[in-house]
């Protein structure tokens, strides 16, 4: 594991194929530039890391290969594609909008703008964040966003969209890039483990891959952290305790309490939750995702929107298999409220208390009503 490369850098995607999650927009780029149709400004919307400027570049990099595959993937040999492999590019220019934001860092674009490439046919501009350039830098911009030379391609990129003035939406070509999915994001994780040999639990990199939230980057920035504390593996348990997870296990534990109508034993396993220095609202937003993957257990229907392993859904399975999808509902309920009414509370310890409690009385109406009194059990407290 001598000098691990960080992931995103190493495995950052150099053919339109290889990009992650994002077929409906590869494809359409692909298409345009197999039917000589490429616009000449682009608007790329969307989070953080779901590889806006990853496509951007590759875009650069196979309108300017002078030697294209019929597959339209760039050669790697032509004196372009060698300029793009060393990073060493002249046909390609990035302008951070959030650091860059001036009347003079657009002055000097455009200056560049006017010299055509030396190498390749076209020069590719990338305006990252291009919300945030002020008023005065737009104006400046605008006009030779309105007439281009035509060897300049433009590639403005955004998270917030909502922020671009329509004269910029009506001139560009726009991309709605989406969040990447955790199965896509697993299984690029799982790709890089199998390459650098590197040994895994499917679970670890599906933990990893939602807390990322659809970014790739994110994702990958986790995984490289995992991967160099831990050496040369990512185990479920290391992810869940690096990346401070409550983990699956706390809320099968606590459901199984719920059914066997232990009270004592939820309000037990609350407090080890907050000693672990999680938030009870944090502790209720989970609760409800395990009951609500419970309930989609009960329908065949369902299942498929359970973005789980195959593993850990035949564990919902089971232990979905003993309560009623009724039951499930009213519980999903009695969360919903807790999770509402919590901000506001006062006393927001004693708030999922009495929810936990109105859980085993839910689920263990038998349990409830011959076990300790609730007073007690509050009593211990
Ligand atoms: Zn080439």
């Amino acid at each position: 594991m001598e000098d691990f490369v960080v992931s995103a850098r190493k495995y950052r995607p150099d053919t339109f194929d290889a990009v992650v999650g994002q077929a409906a927009i590869t494809t359409t780029l692909k298409n345009a530039i197999k039917n000589g149709h490429v616009a000449q400004s682009f608007l790329f919307c969307g989070p953080r890391g779901v590889g806006k400027t990853t496509c951007a570049r590759i875009l650069a990099r196979t309108i300017n290969c002078t030697n294209l595959g019929p597959d339209l993937e760039p050669c790697g040999e032509c004196e372009s594609c060698q300029g793009f492999l060393h990073n060493a590019s002249q046909n390609i220019y990035e302008l951070d909008a959030a650091s860059n934001r001036s009347v003079e860092a657009m002055r000097s674009l455009i200056e560049h703008v006017r010299i055509p490439p030396q190498v390749g046919k076209y020069k590719v501009y990338i305006i990252d964040e291009v919300h945030m350039l002020t008023t005065e830098a737009f104006n400046t911009f605008l006009k030779t966003l309105e007439e281009p030379p035509a060897y300049a391609k433009f590639i403005l990129a955004t998270t917030e969209k909502n922020k671009i003035i329509p004269t910029i939406l009506s001139r560009c070509q726009i991309f709605d890039f989406k969040r990447i999915s955790i199965e896509d994001i697993a299984a690029h994780l799982k790709k890089i483990c199998e390459k650098e040999g590197i040994t895994y639990e499917e679970e670890g990199l599906r933990v990893i891959a939602q807390k990322a939230d659809g970014g790739l980057r994110d994702a990958l920035s986790m995984f490289d952290q995992i991967v160099s504390f831990s050496g040369n593996s990512v185990t479920y348990k290391q992810v869940v305790s690096m990346l401070n997870i409550l983990d699956y296990e706390t809320y099968f534990q606590m459901a199984s309490f719920f059914l066997e109508g232990n009270a004592p034993a939820c309000l037990n396993l609350f407090n080890q939750v907050l000693d672990n220095g999680f938030d009870g609202q944090t502790f209720v937003e989970g609760l409800s995702a395990h009951l609500r993957a419970l309930l989609l257990m009960q329908d065949q229907q369902t299942i498929p929107l359970m973005e789980v392993s195959a593993n850990l859904q035949a564990r919902y399975g089971e232990q979905s298999r003993s309560v009623s999808s009724v039951l499930l509902l009213q519980a999903l309920e009695l969360c919903n409220s807790c999770d509402q009414q919590y901000r506001i509370s006062s006393h927001k310890r004693l708030l999922v208390e009495i929810l936990l409690l109105q859980l085993v009385r839910l689920f263990a109406p038998a349990a409830w009503a011959g076990g300790e009194a609730p007073a007690s059990v509050l009593g211990e407290r």
